[in-house]
């Protein structure tokens, strides 16, 4: 291999890495917020959402119809639901979805577009290139119930907090992450849990 080919695959090397720092840099997903009108749950950013994730808002919708077991309608910018669901709830589910449809298995970007096949689909990342089969079970590999000691997570960050320290909560535990921004989707490994607070730091997966 000559020396200019060598420099060549570093520079170009280095591109991929560079893009994929911007990609997840720009991929912030935000949280759903919901607000409750007679009987019904509007779902105020819904397209907001789906087009940081680059999917079709019915598309999603019809995930949301399926496990609520109830209609939904996509309004504009709103998503409907035809009874009330905390906002809580709705992004508990919305993760669900996000660790299904959305975020890559290997690497956790959500930068992924959905590859339709005969038989299966295939989520495919464009951050690490990694294509896996999509696994509607994949939720109830990961411990989707109750924080734990010395288990990972997937957390959005909520606020900073006066020391810098960032806050997010994750079935209904306050969980303290050092060193991040707020907005940032992180995963976490909970090093210790006291009385409904958790301090934890970022892994790298
Ligand atoms: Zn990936």
């Amino acid at each position: 291999m000559s020396i200019n080919s060598y420099e060549d695959m570093l520079s170009d090397a280095s591109d991929v890495l560079s893009k994929a720092t911007v990609n997840q840099e720009r991929l912030k997903i935000p949280r759903a917020i919901t607000m409750e009108e007679g009987k019904v749950t509007v779902v105020r950013n819904f397209t907001d959402i789906t087009s940081i994730i680059n999917r079709d808002p019915k598309d999603v919708a019809k995930f949301f119809m399926k496990e609520f077991g109830i209609g939904v309608n996509v309004d504009g910018k709103r998503l409907i639901i035809n009874r009330k669901i905390s906002e809580e709830d709705f992004n508990n589910k919305l993760e669900q979805y996000l660790n299904v449809y959305v975020r890559c298995y290997e690497c956790n970007s959500p930068d992924t577009e959905i590859l339709r096949e005969s038989r299966t689909s295939l989520i495919v990342c464009k951050a690490c290139g990694a294509q896996h089969p999509i696994n509607m079970s994949r939720e109830i590999m990961i411990d989707r119930d109750e924080i734990r000691e010395n288990k990972k997570y997937t957390v959005t960050v909520d606020s900073v907090g006066r020391s810098g320290e960032g806050r997010a909560k994750l079935y209904g535990t306050s969980i303290i992450v050092p060193g991040v921004k707020k907005g940032q989707t992180v995963k976490v490994l909970i090093k210790r849990l006291k009385e409904g607070t958790a301090i934890a730091e970022v892994v790298k997966d």
